[in-house]
């Protein structure tokens, strides 16, 4: 008996929408998403069949997937839809939900990224450079290796020309609705 690869997760597609709407449903595989897409070449699964995916209910391919991950959140997937599919922030929410299902992800840097933006969001309501740049650096473990290349040397000077020039400021400044920004990052797991 053949094997069925595709196990459906019949309320997969139901809560992706809960989250959007981002109408996935309203695909019909034209593929101009991906046809726009700048970075398809990272890519293990194209957009447009991210999309079809998560229609079939296929949670794990998703979740796992390289692509969601790699999405520069451009937009432009998105501007050239036809069927006005939010397909940008589709792929912001299935990071997010892959985050909270603890689903490891195959781009850890970028992870590293995501979650050291986050808290700087979190605490400022934006990214406060002089904290976010040393935290990324902790967390995905690039401090560990510039010292271990000698890289860190360069990367030193790069941060005393930036501090000069004023983009690492000694103080962070907030938004007026950071109470507003914290409230709705409450709602996620910290990881
Ligand atoms: S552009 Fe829109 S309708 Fe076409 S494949 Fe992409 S998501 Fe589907
Ligand atoms: S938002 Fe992401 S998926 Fe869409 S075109 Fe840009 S990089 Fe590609």
């Amino acid at each position: 008996m053949p094997q069925n690869t595709l196990t459906p997760d019949y309320h997969f597609l139901e809560q992706v929408e809960t989250t959007g709407p981002f109408q996935a449903s309203a695909c019909y595989q034209c593929r101009k998403c991906t046809n726009g897409c700048p970075v398809t070449f990272a890519m293990d699964i194209y957009p447009d069949a991210v999309i079809r995916l998560v229609i079939l209910g296929q949670r794990q391919a998703v979740l796992g997937c390289e692509t969601i991950w790699v999405c520069a959140a451009c937009e432009t997937c998105s501007t050239r839809c036809p069927n006005n599919v939010k397909i940008a922030e589709l792929m912001d929410c299935l990071k997010e939900m892959a985050v909270q299902a603890g689903v490891p992800s195959p781009q850890p840097q970028i992870l590293a990224l995501h979650a050291s933006f986050l808290k700087n969001v979190k605490r400022w309501g934006r990214v406060f450079e002089t904290i976010f740049l040393p935290e990324y650096f902790l967390r995905s473990g690039e401090l560990l290796r510039k010292w271990q290349t000698g890289t860190w040397r360069a990367e030193m000077r790069l941060s005393w020309q930036m501090t000069r020039k004023k983009r690492f400021p000694m103080f962070p400044k907030t938004i007026k609705g950071k109470n507003e920004v914290r409230k709705i990052l409450a709602r996620r797991k910290q990881k």
